[in-house]
């Protein structure tokens, strides 16, 4: 595997994570779990596997199947001091299971969701940030889409940038399939990739904490005991009335967003030479789904910056840029949050 450390120039604005917190700002109360039940957890750690075979990511000397299940332990043992709430994991070791056993497994233990943990890259190496997977169908959904904006608040927290719940579907069903096993077994699960393992931005997250597995682990855990309103009588703290976004279920199952954004427009462009950056007006819309980051070039398109966070409560912003070199053009590239893009058309500044 490629090991390429990549010099970034610029990171995600941090405003932008703050800014983006208002969207998992929690409204009205859904069905809260009875008190006196308890609830079965499966904790499902990630690949896993010798022999060179289902690893999962590798880089940075990152193991994805190693630190999946890092992350996983942490999550038990914090999970397990919490009142009412029974733990299982898929897996304890370095071994491979088929994702279908995964969810049998689930099964067997009478699991009430699965969370499946996982840590992410992408192809142009140039991602940052956490996001979960939910099923695309009815109930599941709803479950999967409800905890995932607890979990992605809890990351935000963290200062791990948000890109949010989102669906897959394949030709049986969910696509990918630990969701869609376990929803053949009747049980909600999510997928929760973590941060990217090949970038910058979020390696340096993972890289300046001393250990950051225990606390992604205990993010997990906090967000399980959230969306179930356990209580633990050890750390102080009952989420016994912790309220929940209201989520519809969809009438059919609902997909990927398999379009690019329709907007990307530079409405002004203003360079300060002597601050060697530019004031610029972007206006940006995707019908479908949120536009998440941008980036920019200040070559005509031949090279661009990192993805730099954008406020997605908002259609039009004003940013500045750097621009080291007082170049005289600027385009913009909006991503929206299946990483589809748009680019601006290039505009020449005075
Ligand atoms: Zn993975």
């Amino acid at each position: 595997m490629n090991k390429k450390s990549l010099k970034k120039k610029v990171s995600v604005a941090l405003v932008a994570f703050l800014v983006s917190s208002s969207l998992f700002s929690m409204k009205s109360s859904e069905s809260k779990v009875e008190a006196s039940r308890v609830v079965n957890i499966c904790i499902d750690p990630g690949h896993g596997g010798t022999g060179g075979r289902n690893l999962g990511a590798q880089y940075n000397g990152l193991s994805e199947k190693e630190i999946t299940l890092k992350v996983a332990n942490a999550m038990k043992e914090e999970l397990s001091k919490y009142e009412g709430v029974n733990i299982y994991m898929t897996r304890t070791t370095d071994t491979e299971i088929s994702l279908k056993n995964r969810a049998a497994y689930a099964a067997s233990v009478n699991a009430d969701f699965v969370y499946s943990i996982h840590f992410n890259a992408s192809t142009g190496h140039d991602l940052c940030g956490s996001e979960v997977w939910t099923s695309g169908f009815g109930s599941f959904y709803q479950k999967g889409y409800s905890f995932g904006e607890i979990e992605e608040n809890e990351l935000l927290n963290l200062g791990i940038y948000p890109r949010g719940v989102k669906t897959k579907l394949g030709t049986n069903g969910d696509y990918y399939g630990i969701i869609n096993n376990s929803r053949l077994f009747n049980i909600p699960c999510v997928i929760i990739e973590h941060c990217y393992l090949d970038q910058g931005a979020d390696l340096n997250w993972l890289k300046s904490s001393k250990d950051p597995y225990t606390i992604l682990g205990k993010a997990d855990a906090t967000a399980v005991a959230k969306y179930f309103g356990l209580s633990s009588s050890l750390l102080k703290v009952n989420y016994g009335n912790y309220p929940k976004n209201n989520v519809v279920p969809p009438k059919f199952p609902k997909g990927e967003d398999l379009t690019n954004p329709t907007v990307c427009k530079i409405n002004s462009a203003v360079r300060n030479k002597s601050a060697k950056n530019i004031t610029a007006n972007i206006s940006v819309k995707d019908p479908d789904t949120m536009i998440i980051y941008y980036k920019y070039s200040l070559d005509g398109g031949i090279t661009w910056s990192s993805v730099v966070g954008w406020n997605r409560a908002l259609e039009t912003d004003t940013v500045v840029i750097p621009n080291p070199n007082n170049s005289k053009i600027l385009t913009i590239r909006a991503y929206n949050q299946y990483d589809l893009t748009a680019d601006s058309l290039p505009v020449i500044m005075k």
